[in-house]
């Protein structure tokens, strides 16, 4: 089974009322295992919507979402909460590292709450975090950090409870372009270390041409490129 296929999926903002946006039409999209694939839109196309929508974390009007072949559009609330949290890590554009808190808590808690105990996830943190260069910024809190170092811990946090899909909303689109090379490389070579799947937005051609495959959001739908 693919890790994510999503088929004829729709999504209308207000329906039915003067303001309705319909921002997918019939998306499909089918992300094999260990296979990072580009998202390429123009802003207020839909990313957000369609990632969303992937994720568990929104519904759509029509059209099936399958997670590592379980097919979630008749499941629970409770079921696609349990596999959102084993499945699926999120990065966004802005890190949303809780700022109380050190890099090294901002991975480990995350793994807390979903059993693990304190020794595995300070160990697995300390390997995330080493694995992306950060090993001497365990300490740190995010107001500490640059951007692209905060970006990187968000990343490590996303990892933290062993996802094997990744979900990427422009994740380096709040950095400065140089800044932003490297550290979409320390995401790429993350999820190729750790056999993950993903799908990156971006909309710098240049990022999505270092990816195994590319498709466009266009008229709400998925189209190859
Ligand atoms: P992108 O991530 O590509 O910028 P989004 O998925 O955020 O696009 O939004 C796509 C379109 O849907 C935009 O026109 C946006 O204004 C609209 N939209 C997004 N969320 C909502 C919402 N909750 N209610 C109404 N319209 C929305
Ligand atoms: P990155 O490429 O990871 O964003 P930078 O080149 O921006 O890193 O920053 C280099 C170093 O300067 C970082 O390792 C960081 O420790 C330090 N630094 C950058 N910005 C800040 C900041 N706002 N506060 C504290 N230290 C910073």
């Amino acid at each position: 089974d693919p890790v994510l296929r999503l088929s004829g999926i729709a999504k209308t903002y207000n329906p039915g009322r003067p303001n309705a946006v319909q921002v997918l039409r019939d998306a499909d999209l089918e992300v094999a295992r260990g296979e990072v694939v580009a998202l390429v839109a123009p802003s207020g196309a839909g990313k957000s919507t369609l990632l969303h929508i992937a994720g568990l974390l929104d519904v759509a009007d029509a059209g099936e979402v399958a997670i590592g072949g379980e097919v979630m559009g008749r499941k629970s609330d409770r079921r696609r909460t349990v596999v959102r949290r084993q499945m699926v890590g999120f990065v966004y554009q802005f890190h949303h590292l809780l700022p109380e808190f050190t890099a090294l808590e901002n991975v480990v808690l995350p793994q807390l709450a979903n059993g693990a105990s304190a020794s595995e996830a300070e160990a697995r943190a300390r390997g995330l975090l080493d694995s992306v260069g950060l090993a001497d910024r365990a300490a740190h809190r995010p107001a500490a950090m640059s951007g692209g170092e905060q970006q990187r811990v968000a990343f490590c946090r996303a990892m933290a409870n062993t996802p094997q899909l990744l979900l990427a909303d422009e994740p380096t689109g709040n950095l400065d372009p140089a800044t932003s090379d490297r550290v979409f490389d320390a995401l790429v070579r993350l999820v190729r270390d750790t056999g993950l799947s993903a799908v990156i937005a971006t909309h710098n051609l240049d990022l999505a041409a270092r990816m195994d495959r590319r498709v466009r959001l266009t008229e709400g739908r998925l189209v190859a490129f």
